[in-house]
């Protein structure tokens, strides 16, 4: 008897017929002799639309939204497809319960929005599941030390999951979704993407990280820390899936694991900064106070010895907020001009194959070149090389580097 926790994202309970046929899935393994936890999203396009209600409220007052209400909206959907599963799984003749994230507690710190989960008591749900219930976990929720209600960022049930697989010491912890695994690239972007038997942990997260949204990053740091083991399958079609993986188990080693691409950033340029010491914590230290997070940076040798141009992405969401704080340094940094552009997509490569073979940035910049795009900004660390590129390019590019690394699927 194994202990299992499954986790089914939005498609996967899109519907009352979708929960349905997860209730069924879920009754095979226990009939099948195992301990299930089962985690749940919203309905797919739920969340979205909670959203937009928000906005459109506190817009409406030409505000801007209190986070702690955003957290306690938006976490209603996950409630309801969490209730939803346990009636289903009742109607399959098991016992079944739902769980709210402050019933466990699932604890989280004060970030409204993007919580961090702290803390979580496993307790509750052993009890329930030696008793033979089957507890059903509304995702994407906890609660803080204020007993209010956070969320988890978007894409937070993964994270939710992996959680409380750590937090009931399951064997495993499956991650259902619309796709059957973990692809060498959206698959939605390239139709010759092939699904990976295998990933490493650490390529998961450079992956996940730079754009792969099939599993939220903090989910697999989560797993990481505390050695989860995590499989990525379908809800659709009864396949295997993707295993995440330590590097010493992984059967065969591909030079590059998956190529991803992210429409999220801007790119901002100060142009003609004075160049002298500290310059660089004049830039970054208002952005960081204000909780702006910066990705790429790239500062220009100062020809003159006097000015220097500073290049940077922030999120996009972010740049209106990053032009107004620029605004209000001009004279204490001592600029000339500030330049921005929204229309532009990070590609990343990642393979922990890097590590070993010399030459895999070139074939990046290569491949990139024959197509006649131009690279704005690179960076990279030892299993990536990241580089921006004019939006518009995106899909040439993303699907180029697959053909270029030998990726696609015959
Ligand atoms: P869920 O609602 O189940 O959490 P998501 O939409 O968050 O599902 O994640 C699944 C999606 O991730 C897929 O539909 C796919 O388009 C996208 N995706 C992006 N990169 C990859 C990749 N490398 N492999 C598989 N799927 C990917
Ligand atoms: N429902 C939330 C979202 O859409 C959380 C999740 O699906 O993981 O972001
Ligand atoms: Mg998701």
């Amino acid at each position: 008897m194994s202990r299992i926790v499954m986790k089914f994202g939005g498609t996967s309970v899109a519907t009352t017929e979708r929960i349905r046929i997860v209730a069924a899935r879920v009754a095979r393994e226990v009939k099948a002799g195992h301990e299930v936890a089962v985690v749940v999203s919203a309905m797919a396009g739920e969340t979205n639309k909670l959203v937009a209600y928000v906005d459109e409220v506190a817009n409406g007052y030409g505000l801007l939204h209190d986070y702690s209400e955003y957290d306690s909206i938006v976490a209603s959907g996950e409630i309801v497809t969490a209730g939803l599963t346990a009636l289903a799984l009742q109607g399959l003749g098991l016992k079944s319960r739902s769980w709210q994230g402050w019933q466990i507690p699932i604890r989280t710190d004060l970030a409204h929005g993007k919580a961090r989960i702290d803390e979580i008591n496993g307790e509750l749900l052993i009890e329930a599941m030696e008793e033979g219930v089957i507890p059903v976990i509304a995702g994407f929720q906890g609660v803080n030390q204020l007993d209010r209600v956070a969320t988890l960022g978007r894409g937070g049930s993964d994270t939710s999951a992996v959680a409380i697989a750590a937090a009931i010491n399951a064997d495993r912890c499956d991650i259902f979704t619309d796709v059957d695994g973990v692809y060498t690239a959206d698959p939605r972007i390239v139709p010759k993407a092939r699904k990976l038997q295998q990933i490493t942990y650490e390529e998961m997260l450079e992956l996940a990280s730079v754009g792969a949204k099939v599993l939220q990053t903090r989910s697999v740091e989560m797993a990481m820390k505390h050695q989860v083991r995590v499989q990525v399958l379908s809800s659709f079609e009864d396949k295997p899936g993707t295993m995440m993986v330590e590097e010493e188990e992984m059967m065969e080693h591909e030079l590059v694991s998956g190529i991803t691409s992210d429409r999220n950033e801007a790119k901002v340029t100060l142009l003609e900064l004075a160049d002298r010491p500290g310059v660089a914590a004049g830039v970054f230290g208002p952005l960081n106070d204000a909780n702006i997070n910066v990705d790429m940076i790239v500062q220009n040798i100062s020809v003159d010895g006097k000015t220097t141009d500073m290049t940077f992405t922030v999120p996009r969401i972010e740049l209106a907020r990053t032009l107004a704080l620029f605004e209000t340094q001009k004279t204490k940094l001592g600029y000339k001009a500030i330049q921005t552009d929204g229309n532009v997509a990070k590609v990343s490569v990642v393979g922990v194959g890097m590590r070993s073979h010399a030459g895999v940035a070139l074939t990046m910049f290569q491949a990139l070149g024959k197509e006649s795009i131009n690279i704005l900004v690179i960076s990279t660390s030892e299993i990536k090389i990241s580089v921006l590129i004019e939006e518009k390019y995106t899909e040439l590019a993303v699907r180029a580097l697959h053909s270029a690394y030998g990726l696609d699927a015959q």
